[in-house]
């Protein structure tokens, strides 16, 4: 039977909105043209109730939940709990495509400003309808969520208590007491009382129903809400009295619901009729049960499960149980359902309440094409295309094309006023002018990647001059001792280099765990070549194609140089004016994005700036995926700023990342070392390449380790130093940022790099690096400082370089 007559057979109740539609237009056009009034009129005519405003007082809100039964409180919060995390895990991340060198779409997920949430009055308040709609709202970002429910006579002219109660229960401040058609008409055009919204979501009888079809143009509405249905596909495993019960619960729901029960087993469906005519009678709203399964239900023999779930998703129903044999193997099949429910203790009434699941599902049918109640329904993906000159050149003579075949001459003309012809230097792409192209590049060099065609490696200038104050190294070296104890303990190392080291550095990762303290362990501490190679081993294990890593410019340049060498999309949030990041800024984006990574440089370089650990902790509690905090400068951080090394244990996604190249003066070693949860370190397992830190390396790290309080004697000199010269700066009239690093970020120069060739004509190499108009000194020994500071003043004597700096 093909899928169109097998739904025909079906039963399912027949609506038709026609009627309610011509009923409610003229109200809707009424709030339109006289807003509140129109309402109050409808108010006193529909429910008996005048009120000179729909608001509901916040003291009412309140009283609400101070009243509400203990008890139901309790699972309003529990069904919080639940339902939260699984709309959490909803939110999309933005997604960056790069389409070629110097063109990438990104897919920015923004929430609607404002979202109306229609809570129907009926028989019973449904405190739990407030929950289902309004967590996927605020979990999408929306910032004003308003309420509207109809007021009761019996609740004094309110709507009920336990619909407020759940509205004060999520924060939600702004409640109507408006109801039907006239709620959904105020929300889609605003009223003296109630903003109008972006979006209506919410169950309601006929005549709201009617309004979202009417008014879907003016305002966005969910799917509509028909009357509720069940279908259970079983087999003889079932238990006829778990399929009765979910039946006459089903039915309950009005005597329009449709219960469908699909069965292999004539045995199980007559078993389960006998079920049901005992339930049934016990039923406390028996009459509307009867209706309900003498009405639209039915059972169906099926000879076997293939074809129970043809009928299924023929039917689509908005709610599907299965309990047979392989449920799950069937549930992984099903292709039309708004939602499944699978083996015996998975009934739908969890669902309507506490699995986590959204309740708002389609019905009629509709879930052929439409889902249930999600955070999507709050968001607007926006499509940020940006392209470079070069880009848009490559692409200009297929836009020639196709502007002339659909006959669009200004479109053309629109992107060669840009690119005139002639002018075009493919980046890359198909297309002859492609072709070309990559015959040049075959003829100019290797094939690379095009992600990374156009790009600049990573190259602070390697310079040879007298003072160096460019790449944030310790300026003191190790002292002579060390450098003895090193080189003997190489030297034994060298004795066994016939054999691989040993891959796991357990005796390097003790040694770290040490020295890190806070009570972690080898399995917490993870070493590589440098912290550069464990950002990379990270991004390759959390990012990678189709995800994306978060970072707060400026900071440092390696982590979206890394992202992207890894095809990680990189993500540019950003700081505050002075450099710091506050939680509140820092957890918007996290939300905006759904990044795979979140990147927190802290001391951060290029400004030195330390975050608080609220902040971090904020970003834990709120990131969907990885933490990464880079501690490269920890230990030169002033007093009190703390280390996230503290959260490792509570925040199993959290990784903060060190290295012995600054504080330990051991940048020429390579020794980078991260701390996390040991399933952190496993994973990182599946990336790092065999053996990838040399036996030297161990060695060299091992000894300098045992030495550490001689290798750190420096970093108070280094400190005393950099608050010396943030000082001095200052009294030069020059900005300096606040520095919890060994290096200090200064400025603002009209033209920072004349500044930077003064000094490098005197002798100092500093860093071009940061904002415009900004350079970074590294900390030297006392000598080094004098010597910047003399060739400091002299350029900044000369007119040349100084203009506009202050
Ligand atoms: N993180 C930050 C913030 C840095 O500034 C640096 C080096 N400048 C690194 C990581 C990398 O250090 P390494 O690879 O030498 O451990």
């Amino acid at each position: 039977m093909t899928r169109e007559k097998l739904a025909g057979v079906l039963p399912r109740a027949a609506l038709d909105t026609s009627v309610a539609l011509a009923q409610i237009r003229p109200v809707c056009d009424d709030v339109r043209d006289r807003g509140a009034a129109a309402v109050r009129e409808y108010t006193a005519l529909f429910d008996g109730v005048d009120l000179p405003t729909s608001r509901v007082p916040a003291q009412v809100l309140a009283d609400a939940l101070a009243g509400l039964d203990p008890k139901l409180r309790a699972a309003l919060e529990e069904m919080v709990r639940r339902v939260r995390p699984v709309h959490e895990a909803q939110r999309p991340a933005s997604q960056v495509t790069r389409i070629g060198a110097g063109a990438q779409v990104t897919e920015r997920y923004v929430p609607v400003d404002r979202a109306g949430v229609y809570v129907p009055g009926g028989l019973v308040p449904l405190p739990s309808s407030v929950i289902m709609n309004a967590i996927p709202a605020q979990v999408a970002g929306v910032r004003q969520i308003a309420v509207a429910s109809p007021p009761r006579p019996d609740s004094g002219g309110l709507p009920a208590p336990a619909v407020l109660a759940a509205c004060a229960l999520l924060g939600i401040d702004e409640v109507h007491a408006v109801g039907g058609a006239q709620a959904v008409a105020m929300f889609a055009y605003g009223t003296a009382d109630c903003a109008p919204v972006d979006v209506v979501t919410g169950p309601g009888n006929a005549y709201v129903t009617a309004a979202k079809r009417l008014l879907a143009g003016t305002v966005g509405v969910d799917a509509e809400a028909g009357p509720s249905e069940i279908a259970i596909i079983a087999d003889h495993t079932a238990s006829p009295r778990f399929l009765a019960a979910d039946l006459v619960a089903q039915a309950e729901h009005g005597p329009l619901a449709a219960c469908l029960l699909i069965t292999t087993d004539p045995a199980l469906a007559d078993a389960t009729e006998a079920e049901l005519a005992a339930q049934v009678a016990a039923a406390r709203h028996r009459d509307t049960v009867q209706a309900a399964l003498a009405g639209q239900s039915a059972c169906v023999l099926v000879d076997d499960t293939e074809a129970a779930l043809a009928v299924s998703d023929a039917w689509a129903p908005e709610h599907l149980e299965i309990q047979a044999e392989d449920a799950s193997g069937l549930a992984a099949r099903v292709r039309n359902a708004g939602a499944v429910f699978v083996g015996p203790y998975a009934p739908v009434s969890l669902g309507d309440y506490l699995a986590g699941s959204n309740h708002v599902l389609p019905t009629g049918g509709t879930a052929r094409h439409t889902p249930g109640l999600s955070v999507l329904d709050f968001l607007r993906g926006i499509h940020v295309v940006e392209y470079s000159a070069a880009a848009l050149a490559a692409a200009a003579p297929h836009i020639d094309a196709l502007g002339a075949a659909e006959d669009l001459a200004a479109h053309v003309a629109a992107v060669r006023v840009r690119v005139p012809h002639g002018q075009e230097v493919p980046a890359d792409g198909g297309g002859p002018a492609a072709a070309q192209a990559g015959a040049r590049q075959a003829a100019a060099g290797p094939p690379i990647r095009p992600d990374l065609a156009g790009r600049t490696p990573y190259g602070a200038p390697q310079l040879d001059v007298p003072v160096r104050l460019n790449t944030n190294e310790n300026p003191y070296p190790p002292p002579p001792a060390l450098v003895r104890e090193i080189t003997d303990a190489v030297a034994a190392a060298a004795g066994s280099l016939n054999r691989y080291p040993d891959r796991d550095a357990m005796a390097l990762r003790a040694d770290l765990a040490a020295y890190l303290g806070h009570g972690l362990t080898a399995r917490q501490v993870w070493a590589a070549n440098g912290s550069n190679e464990i950002i990379q081993q990270l991004l390759q294990v959390f990012g990678g194609t189709g995800r994306s890593a978060l970072g707060f410019e400026p900071s440092y340049a390696m982590h979206p140089l890394i992202a992207r060498a890894t095809g990680t999309g990189w993500i540019r949030g950003a700081r505050d004016a002075d450099f710091g990041l506050d939680a509140d800024r820092a957890v918007a984006a996290v939300r905006e994005h759904q990044p795979g990574l979140v990147f927190l440089t802290s001391p951060n370089n290029p400004t030195g700036t330390a975050l608080p650990l609220a902040v971090i902790e904020a970003v834990c509690e709120t990131a969907p995926g990885m933490v990464v905090v880079d501690e490269a400068y920890a230990e030169f951080a002033r007093e009190g700023a703390g280390t996230a090394l503290a959260l490792v244990p509570r925040y199993p996604r959290l990784v903060v990342t060190r290295t012995m190249s600054k504080a330990f003066a051991l940048a020429g070693a390579r020794i980078g070392y991260l701390a996390a949860d040991p399933a952190v370190i496993d994973a990182l397992l599946l990336v790092r390449l065999p053996y990838h830190l040399s036996a030297q390396t161990q060695a060299t790290a091992r000894a300098a380790l045992a030495h550490a309080p001689a290798l750190l004697a420096t970093v108070a000199d280094l400190r005393a130093e950099r608050d010396g010269l943030v000082g001095w700066l200052r009294g030069r009239g020059l900005v300096a940022a606040d520095s919890d690093a060994n290096f200090v970020l200064f400025g603002e120069f009209g033209d920072s790099h004349a500044v930077w060739q003064g000094l490098l004509g005197r002798g100092v190499l500093v860093r071009e690096v940061g904002p415009p108009g900004w350079l970074r000194v590294s900390i030297g020994t006392p000598a080094e400082m004098t010597a910047f500071r003399d060739a400091l003043t002299e350029v900044l004597g000369t007119d040349t370089a100084t203009g506009g700096g202050h």
